[in-house]
């Protein structure tokens, strides 16, 4: 492995791998000194499609030579399209786009309390989020999170945030007042574990929004775009949310993040109350539209459903022939998760090493992300390697 130096001239603010990438295609990356990795990473849930996938690259090249930055006091050809394109296969109504995941967050938050203090007159602000949460990095984001470690250091943090157990109907049920405006829910908790929410729960989170008149968002920033094996999560639970956030996926690498909203709750925006200077610029349009055709044309959700299956009996098996050292074997689609006994961080390592790359969720959770367009041979290949990681170990 090569050894990196880390630069002087960037901030500390990440503690990175000693691995220099600078080249990728499907799901092999390649560092400076030309040796190869098998990614199964997709660069934190956003190489979906693979590295560099010919269907985006094309509508990339061509959007390049044609117009790359026009600002929203325009009317928006491309914008348009991926809107009805995300109305079509989310259910929604109405689409506002962004550059990020937190900056969909944050929007998604911002429509939840001016629809309930413009639109429905209610003085309602709070948004009720989970312990293990994760929403992104912006002040209002990172106090939604409930993560106490992506909150030091940065206090005093925004009011009308409250974080409360996961999967628990009782402390959602004692958490609700006449101050709610929102639940903020991740369906897998991708960043704090891998934690699937439970589909009974689910239903009923619903159903106590219903009756208390609260909007129900949905952090689909990981989840979304096909990565539990239909567009969204929320597809999976036999729910409707009022807003959903998407983001790592869309652009395939292209940075592009948007909130989606039932055309009622998308009334909570007026002209001027809400923008970006670059949110749905041309190149991430273009991007996004090429990532939900090749999804379609190459039938990508039904191979996530098929892979996940052969990557999950693989995972399992472990499980079984190491079981005091993996605990649990979590996740939909491929977005899935090992807890083990173990440090993570060494079975990464080691896995990196031997040229294979992973992502941990927690000090616990080895974390899997493959691409769309893995080969059962690739995950055969990762299976192996992590038995034979977690045996000598
Ligand atoms: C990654 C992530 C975010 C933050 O997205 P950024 O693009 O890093 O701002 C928010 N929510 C969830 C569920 C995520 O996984």
């Amino acid at each position: 492995m090569s050894m990196a130096t880390a630069s002087i001239h960037l901030m500390n603010n990440y503690s990175r791998w000693p691995v220099r990438l600078v080249k990728g295609q499907g799901n092999t990356v390649w560092d400076e000194a030309g040796r190869s990795y098998l990614d199964f990473t997709s660069g934190l849930g956003v190489t979906s499609l693979g590295h560099v996938p010919p269907s985006v690259a094309k509508k990339l090249h061509e959007q390049i030579d044609t117009l790359w930055h026009s600002s929203n006091l325009f009317e928006h050809p491309l914008q348009e399209q991926l809107a009805a394109k995300l109305c079509q296969v989310s259910g929604l109504d109405r689409a506002f786009f962004c550059n990020s995941g937190a900056e969909a967050n944050e929007a998604a938050i911002k429509l939840a309390r001016r629809y309930a203090q413009r639109v429905k007159g209610e003085e309602r602000y709070e948004v009720i989020t989970f312990q293990q949460s994760f929403h992104g990095r912006t002040l209002a984001t990172l106090t939604a999170t409930g993560q106490e470690k992506v909150k030091d250091g940065f206090a005093p943090l925004p009011d009308g945030f409250k974080s409360i157990p996961f999967n628990d109907s009782q402390a959602l049920r004692n958490a609700i007042s006449d101050r709610t405006c929102a639940v903020m829910l991740e369906l897998v908790q991708g960043e704090g574990g891998v934690h699937p929410a439970d589909p009974a729960w689910v239903k009923e989170v619903r159903q106590l929004c219903d009756e208390h008149g609260i909007l129900l968002i949905i952090d689909e920033v990981q989840t979304g775009i096909g990565r539990t094996g239909d567009w969204f999560a929320f597809q999976q639970y036999g729910i409707k949310p009022d807003i959903i956030s998407v983001a790592k996926a869309l652009g395939s690498g292209f940075p592009v993040g948007g909130i989606l909203a039932d055309s009622h709750v998308a009334e909570g925006f007026a002209p001027g109350s809400h923008g970006t200077t670059f949110g749905g610029n041309p190149l991430a349009m273009a991007a996004g539209i090429a990532t939900l055709e090749t999804i379609e044309q190459e039938q990508l959700l039904v191979k996530v459903k098929a892979l996940h299956q052969s990557l999950f009996q693989r995972l399992q098996q472990i499980q079984q022939a190491v079981p005091d050292k993996v605990k649990a074997v979590r996740g939909r689609g491929l977005l899935l998760g090992m807890e083990v006994t173990l440090p993570a961080a060494d079975i990464l390592a080691a896995a990196r090493e031997q040229g294979v790359l992973l992502l941990q969720a927690g000090p616990q959770v080895v974390r899997l992300l493959p691409s769309f367009v893995t080969t059962e041979a690739e995950i055969d290949q990762v299976a192996d390697l992590l038995l034979s990681i977690i045996r000598s170990q």
